[in-house]
């Protein structure tokens, strides 16, 4: 056994999130390692006897009245409620439901409105994953408002009396680079403006403090670190106090403070619900809920610091079984400024990871010459990063 190997064989045992794997359906760890929990999470095991009752039971034989018996109508809410201490968010203040590009769509416009008429610019993250910036591009437009796209490092120095809202990646989808979520908030707010963050890579993956560092609004998917599913509801946080300033953009009659009331003008609910638009896609929602069992006895903080040990060992393992100067991290060395993934540059990206793949190590390749590879704390251990890192450095050494 390598010298690796036997250090992974160590920290597999000392790992007190180890259990946890058990309560995934995952392939046998010898044949795969799975590294691209950062795009589609792994199936935990509780999901498919979930659906299969809400499938079966709630609709099939209870039909209609599981709005209320089988807890369909209070879903968004309860379930935001169960995201809600992964993100430090406490109850009452996220809704989940709609995707994500939609969740940032109502949150943008929302917090422009918030800011009032006389700000006139959208500071908008020009790293960020390609939905965001087009639907914040749509959104300055519906509004009048001017979007100035600049890298969250810059986004201090833009900041004045003419912003009105910033939303920022608190991780770079592609670098894994962490954003400093407290001291940029603390920015848009010396400025007057109003801060929307977008938690898509770091929820599930590292504590994020959203009460604790005064976000005002913030979106984020769950089938990535949260194990949802394809296509699983994304959630939206208000804050409490900004709650009764939330004017959603698309008030549907979900959002209604009388939905059942039919009537022909708006008047918005109250609270977490205002967040809502029309009726909850109950299917992926309940498997979602199913899904966040797993996160029950485990501390954000345990997650985080298990996580930073797999990308510590991962990028040790990469330096010692890669060639030297085929692949680079563009993944930040320091704890603080790194998420959950490790992106490493190299020539022929595609085609290294087609044949990563083959031999059972799947990552992703995002063009044109990233390889990905996302570290999911409840299921990856450290062996699956020694042989990772070990077939990675066959498979460049093979293509030289
Ligand atoms: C994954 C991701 C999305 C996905 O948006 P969908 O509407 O779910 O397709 C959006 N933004 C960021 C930053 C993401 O990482």
């Amino acid at each position: 056994m390598s010298e690796l190997a036997a250090t992974a064989k160590k920290l597999d045992a000392a790992d007190e999130l180890a259990g946890k794997r058990a309560e995934f359906v995952l392939d046998d760890a010898d044949a795969h390692v799975y590294l691209d929990g950062n795009s589609l999470g792994a199936l935990p095991a509780a999901v498919p006897g979930r659906v299969d009752d809400v499938v079966r039971r709630q609709w099939g034989s209870l039909r209609i009245r599981s709005w209320d018996e089988s807890g369909w109508w209070t879903a968004p809410e309860r379930i935001g409620d169960r995201i809600g201490p992964l993100v430090g968010a406490a109850p009452g203040q996220i809704v989940v439901g709609d995707s994500t590009s939609v969740n940032v769509f109502k949150a943008l416009v929302a917090a422009v409105r918030m800011a009032g008429e006389g700000r006139d610019e959208i500071v908008v993250d020009a790293t960020t994953f390609p939905t965001d910036g087009y639907i914040a591009e749509s959104a300055a437009r519906m509004t009048g408002r001017t979007l100035r796209p600049v890298t969250p490092e810059e986004v201090p120095g833009v900041l004045g009396d003419r912003t009105a809202a910033v939303l920022v990646n608190h991780v770079d989808y592609r670098t894994g680079r962490l954003h400093d979520l407290p001291s940029l908030t603390a920015a848009v707010h010396a400025a007057g403006a109003v801060a929307v963050w977008d938690l898509c890579h770091s929820a599930g993956a590292l504590p994020v403090g959203l009460d604790e560092h005064g976000v005002d609004l913030a979106v984020g998917c769950t089938y990535k670190y949260l194990n949802g599913g394809p296509g699983s509801p994304a959630y939206l946080y208000v804050r409490r106090d900004l709650q009764d300033r939330f004017d959603s953009p698309l008030p549907g009659w979900n959002s209604h403070v009388e939905p059942f009331g039919m009537r022909p003008d708006y008047e918005p609910a109250t609270g977490a619900p205002r967040g809502r638009v029309g009726t909850p896609d109950i299917l992926s929602m309940l498997a979602l809920e199913a899904a966040l069992q797993v996160w029950d006895g485990v501390t954000v903080e345990a997650v985080r610091a298990k996580s930073l040990a797999l990308t510590d060992f991962f990028l040790e393992c990469v330096a010692q079984y890669v060639p030297a100067g085929r692949v680079e991290s563009l993944t930040p060395a320091a704890h603080e400024e790194r998420g959950s993934q490790v992106a490493l540059r190299c020539e022929d990206a595609g085609e290294v990871m087609k044949r990563l793949i083959e031999r059972g190590v799947v990552g992703d390749f995002r063009h044109p010459d990233v390889l990905r590879f996302g570290f999911t704390p409840l299921y990856v251990g450290f062996a699956d990063v020694e042989r990772a890192a070990r077939v990675l450095g066959e498979v460049v050494a093979a293509q030289l």
